[in-house]
């Protein structure tokens, strides 16, 4: 019986692992879970698995959700984050924030040495060399990645070293604006970029798959986790998206991981990796789905690819600074305040002013620019 603590437990990710544990009681119990604000759904969730703990970002909510239920240890902000995140209770930390916020949690995880299970892309964009430095010096603690195509790159991958990897092939489904020319792009509404083709999912991450910025965050989050060079992680267009990644090796094999689009799968191999156990989700019927395409990304078309590639080879803070700059401007995208043609041309403003840095990034540096590129990134979109 393992114990998870679901950090993000109010969002769509937080929904499938909720029922992942729910089809799994012999093997799992939920014993802490962390939301920002939703402190209804919460409590919902605390009652029907019986967990212990629970940590509210907002201060209000947390008092909301200790009056609802007094028998519940309710912490709130970073801290409370980082308390359970510490739990000597908790056998693995699922990581499902939303954002930056995301990475001090999952370096307080891997400081205990705790099988971290990761969803948080942005803790990689923002921190990956703090979180491979603080892996290398907590070898009991592992990361198993969340996001479908990182979870199937470390599935085809098995465990098999960087020297038999030719290359990672990330596969994208192109989002809603893969065939929309790119002079009307002028005239994207937000209604227009929320109309994801494959995956229903939060806001944030719905307006970086139709800007391809997701994408662009899932190279750079490649590049830390799998410790691969970008000149060896390409971008394919798929847009039927059922292979969720592939693995070059050398002898000329490539490894695919195909499933359907449901993130239940991932979560579930990336708790109970190696095991793989039953999950009660559709299965891929091929006849059925006839063919598959594949296409070369569109640079021109989708700047944020383009950008995440430079900021990635840049290295240094420009990557944190990227991805704290594309948090600001796409909640001004979604409060309807600026373009979504506006998204790269502030993003890529906003690394233009990335200083350079000396030495390996630290902890302080990235929490520096993070803070930096939130600043710059504001005055642009006022
Ligand atoms: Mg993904």
């Amino acid at each position: 019986m393992k114990n998870v603590c679901l950090l993000g437990a109010t969002g769509s990710i937080g929904d499938s692992t909720v029922n992942v544990i729910e089809q799994h009681p012999e093997e799992f119990k939920l014993h802490s879970l962390a939301a920002n604000t939703n402190w209804k759904k919460v409590a919902e969730i605390a009652n029907k698995l019986g967990a212990k703990r629970a940590c509210m970002f907002d201060a209000n909510a947390a008092k909301e959700l200790k009056n609802a239920m007094p028998s519940l240890d309710v912490l709130t902000g970073m801290e409370g984050l980082c308390e359970l995140a510490s739990d000597p209770c908790a056998d693995i930390v699922e990581n499902a924030l939303m954002g930056a916020v995301g990475c001090l949690p999952t370096i307080s995880a891997i400081k205990c040495g705790k099988h971290v299970a990761l969803a948080n892309k942005e803790t990689m964009v923002m921190a990956g060399p703090v979180i491979q430095d603080t892996l290398k010096a907590n070898p009991k603690s592992f990361i198993t990645p969340i996001d479908s195509e990182h979870n199937a790159i470390f599935q085809c991958l098995a465990g098999r070293p960087n020297a038999e990897v030719e290359c990672l092939e990330i596969t994208a489904s192109g989002g809603p604006f893969r065939e929309r020319a790119i002079e009307t792009f002028g005239d994207i509404t937000l209604k227009d970029a929320l109309n994801h083709p494959v995956w229903s999912m939060g806001k944030k991450i719905t307006i970086d798959s139709a800007s391809m910025m997701n994408k662009g965050l899932e190279v750079i989050e490649a590049h830390f986790l799998f410790d691969i060079p970008y000149e060896q992680i390409k971008v394919v267009v798929h847009p039927q998206s059922m292979i969720h990644s592939m693995v070059q090796f050398r002898d000329g094999s490539l490894m695919a991981q195909m499933g359907a689009p449901d993130m239940r799968i991932p979560i579930q191999v990336a708790l109970t990796w190696p095991n793989r156990l039953k999950l009660e989700t559709k299965r891929l019927d091929l006849p059925t789905l006839g063919k598959f395409t594949f296409f070369a990304p569109d640079f021109d078309k989708f700047r944020c690819l383009a950008l995440a590639f430079e900021a990635g080879k840049a290295g240094g803070v420009v990557p944190s600074m990227m991805n704290a700059a594309n948090e600001v401007v796409v909640d001004a995208f979604l409060k309807e305040r600026i373009r979504f043609v506006d998204i790269p041309k502030f993003v890529e403003s906003v690394m233009a002013k990335a200083p350079t840095l000396n030495g390996r990034l630290t902890l302080d540096d990235a929490l520096a620019a993070d803070a930096e590129a939130r600043r710059l990134a504001a005055e642009l979109v006022k």
